[in-house]
């Protein structure tokens, strides 16, 4: 039995990224699935911290997973 929800490779309509893990829904439609980076990236727009900011902040939580 494989758990293929978790596996699946999807791409990312964002960034073009492929990834694995559990999809983030995008702010914009309510409705479309977006890496979790670019989730991450959204919600840091909402809170108006700009793109350099935001690369920073990714950065960060990469190293700590
Ligand atoms: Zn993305």
């Amino acid at each position: 039995m494989k758990n293929e929800n978790f596996t699946e490779e999807k791409i990312c309509p964002f960034c073009g990224q492929i990834y694995t893990a559990r999809p983030a829904v995008s702010r914009k439609d309510g409705e479309t699935l977006i890496c979790p980076d670019c989730g991450i990236r959204e919600a840091l727009t909402g809170l108006g911290i700009d793109w350099e900011e935001q690369e920073k902040i990714l950065e960060t939580i990469h190293k700590s997973i």
